[in-house]
């Protein structure tokens, strides 16, 4: 038997509804790098955005499909309905005066079990959490002027899964996924990859009664680390035995990928840390350019005049 154990996450993919104010927002509010500015690759008439560090490491990504016009989400069971950053143990308080100053929806910081976050909503209102974090040791992305290195945003920390239960999602993350239990305090589970460092944690967050509506400004799936293709294809095998519905494993040009749900709906990807983001453009120049697989190339033209213009940082 092989185990499938993810060395933690990968990246995180939302819905947002205008490309033009998501990459604003993420790029000059949050300070992180738009890595990758390329389409939806089953539905190409659609931006997807990937947002992370220098490199576009796994762990630091949040990406996003642009859906202009399409229907406001509703939070709820069966999805991920927090995404937290890490950033360094005395950053909070900076992070919250410079939301307070630009406008953003922020709460004032609190603490969560062992942690100090400060929560506030993207334009969309994706909920979006800032961990202060001394053990992260990841430098993140220091090209925004207004941002000190010192404070900025250092990667993916944790994921929230609400679910109506527990059990059912505990029993997969441990079982079939290898996390362990790390903390349980109330309704709120953490699970960890690994030892549990920052990037490698999954929080569940259980009772929540009603469904949630998958559509603008909510989580669209969230994927995890596999170290390479060989070792993916066991896990896709070992899945797929243990009688979870899985899928082939599809080439998304900057990864490799496998989908299956976990068993309060939540849509799971695993992805393979290689080729990443250089594959197609210069380290300097990622982000700046539209870039197309070379399956969609032959389409460059129809597929740019049905985009929106886009000004990227
Ligand atoms: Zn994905």
């Amino acid at each position: 038997m092989t185990d499938v154990t993810p060395r933690g996450l990968h990246h995180v993919t939302a819905i947002a509804t205008d490309p033009q104010s998501n990459v604003d927002f993420y790029t000059q509010a949050l300070g992180l790098r738009l890595v990758k500015q390329t389409v939806n690759f089953d539905a190409p008439d659609s931006y997807h955005l990937y947002y992370g560090d220098e490199h576009g490491s796994p762990a630091s990504l949040l990406t996003f499909f642009a859906w202009p016009g399409v229907q406001r989400g509703r939070q709820g069971a069966g999805m991920s309905t927090a995404t937290a950053f890490s950033v360094p143990g005395s950053s909070l308080g900076w992070w919250h005066d410079r939301f307070t100053a630009l406008g953003v929806t922020t709460e004032a910081p609190q603490t969560r079990g062992a942690e100090d976050v400060l929560t506030f909503r993207d334009p969309d209102g994706i909920v979006i959490d800032l961990v202060a974090s001394d053990g992260d040791h990841r430098s993140g992305w220091d090209g925004v002027a207004d941002i000190p290195a010192e404070h900025a945003v250092r990667g993916l920390h944790a994921i929230t899964l609400s679910e109506r239960q527990l059990d059912p999602s505990a029993t997969m993350l441990t079982e079939l996924l290898g996390m362990s239990v790390t903390g349980e305090e109330g309704d709120r589970a953490r699970f960890a990859m690994g030892g549990g460092r920052s990037g490698a944690l999954v929080d569940v967050f259980s009772g929540v009664k009603d469904r949630g509506l998958q559509a603008g400004g909510t989580v669209h799936h969230v994927a995890f680390r596999a170290p390479d293709l060989d070792t993916m294809t066991l896990w896709q095998q070992e899945l797929s035995s243990r009688g979870v519905s899985v899928t082939q494993i599809l080439d998304r040009q900057y990864f490799k990928s496998i989908y299956f749900r976990e068993p309060g709906g939540v849509l799971f990807e695993i992805a393979t840390d290689a080729p990443g983001f250089a594959i197609d453009e210069p380290l300097l120049e990622l982000g700046r350019h539209l870039k197309l697989p070379p399956w969609l190339e032959p389409s460059r033209d129809q597929i740019a005049a049905a985009l929106p213009p886009l000004d990227v940082p």
